[in-house]
């Protein structure tokens, strides 16, 4: 013991933490330079759904941005736009972007919205930013050795539970599919659109019972009316006189119910119905939410990762609703990216115990090397490996889009 500490004199350890700063003051100056955005739009998969009309396979509706630094790190984000629009937006954004420090996301996503708050606020120019935003946490992860869940503040649990989201049917091959989805493992479903409040509450009704017989009376079930549908015509009566129905059904929670833009219906609606109220999936920026979640229009907010701006804005939607009593269950479920960064937002927010899981999309299952695999807990493990902790397969990706976009520039 005594011999121990003569070979450490107080003038040694204030050496060594001399040193230790100086090394940390060398890491602060450290500047790694955003080369080059690139975008891809997948095609040929694109999972049905549409907001009007249905989404064809060859649609692009997911797009993938990659960031290139000067010392060969890349950064993966996605966005929930076509690539059209993601091109046009990047365009925008270059002069802002280009040889900018790629380790600082939260500071460089706002000044890149501060600079375009006259150009695309809250449209493409926000989802573009958003996956701009996403790779540049991917990158910081991966300087650092660390997954970005650790970054954002910390990691409050190594795995969650994914929640089936599969679109409505008739009753009888709705029930066919969640049971198949049922044996994969998932004990949460979300089921959702389709004909659900588009015929009578007769068939709203059939279709939530052979929901719930399918899967049993343990699991967790969802319904999600898809008020975002351009079509949507139903109000809050609709609405509330549904909610009662869906109580008899042990459902844990009713997503947009009502036209997304409804705020005043739903605050009504949060407060008439038994079952908790979700929505809030196609608000884009941090300052759209704040209203809703001060007048308390939703019990469960929803925030898509790939829309309202990437993680850094994700991260302070998650705190602001947490603060006031709001649940945040995050809606990034359209690309194994999208997931990824849920996964890492789900780890570093205290009560995000949930995730979005699209079953069934090559866009999540086959354009990753990470196999996503459930637990006999039906939890999936969130990544523990530095950035968003996952790897692109190139050449499954080759099969949806041009994956040139992760070569060198
Ligand atoms: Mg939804």
């Amino acid at each position: 013991m005594k011999a121990n500490t003569m070979t450490t004199t107080p003038m040694d350890d204030t050496e060594v933490a001399r040193q230790a700063l100086r090394q940390a003051n060398k890491r602060r100056e450290s500047f790694m330079k955003i080369r080059e955005v690139r975008a891809v739009g997948l095609r040929g998969a694109t999972p049905a759904g549409g907001w009007s009309d249905e989404l064809k396979r060859e649609d692009s509706v997911h797009t993938l941005v990659a960031v290139h630094t000067d010392d060969g790190l890349v950064g993966i984000g996605s966005v929930f736009t076509s690539e059209a629009l993601v091109r046009a937006a990047l365009e925008v954004l270059r002069p802002l972007f280009e040889g900018e420090n790629a380790l600082e996301p939260e500071r460089v996503s706002e000044k890149l919205h501060r600079a375009t708050f006259w150009l695309g606020r809250g449209g493409t120019v926000t989802h573009a930013i958003g996956g701009i935003d996403m790779a540049l946490w991917d990158i910081l992860g991966q300087a650092t050795g660390q997954p970005v869940g650790r970054l954002l503040g910390g990691m409050w649990r190594d795995r969650v539970k994914p929640y089936a989201s599969l679109l409505m049917d008739e009753p009888e091959p709705l029930s066919e599919k969640l049971r198949m989805v049922a044996e994969q493992g998932f004990r949460a479903f979300k089921i959702g659109w389709g004909p659900f409040g588009r015929h009578d509450s007769r068939k709203d009704e059939e279709i939530v019972k052979a929901a719930r017989a399918a899967i049993g009376p343990d699991a967790m079930l969802m319904v999600d009316a898809g008020g975002s549908d351009g079509r949507w015509a139903n109000g809050y009566k609709w609405a509330r006189n549904t909610a009662h129905m869906l109580a008899d059904y042990g459902v844990s929670w009713f997503e947009e119910p009502l036209k997304p833009d409804a705020l005043e219906d739903f605050v009504s609606l949060r407060a008439a119905s038994p079952v908790p109220i979700s929505g809030g999936e196609v608000f884009t920026r941090r300052q759209a939410f704040m209203p809703w979640i001060e007048a308390r229009a939703f019990d469960i907010v929803q925030p898509d990762v790939t829309k309202v701006g990437g993680l850094s804005e994700q991260r302070r939607i998650g705190w602001c609703a947490h603060d006031h009593g709001v649940r945040v269950i995050p809606h990034g479920w359209n690309t194994a990216i999208g997931l990824a960064a849920d996964l890492q937002f789900a780890a570093a927010m205290p009560d995000t115990d949930l995730v979005e899981y699209i079953s069934g999309s090559a866009y999540v299952d086959d354009v990753v090397q990470t196999e996503w695999k459930l637990d006999e807990d039906g939890m999936l493990a969130i990544p523990s490996e530095p950035g968003l902790g996952i790897q692109l397969d190139p050449v499954a990706l080759a099969k949806y889009a041009d994956s040139d976009f992760l070569l060198k520039p």
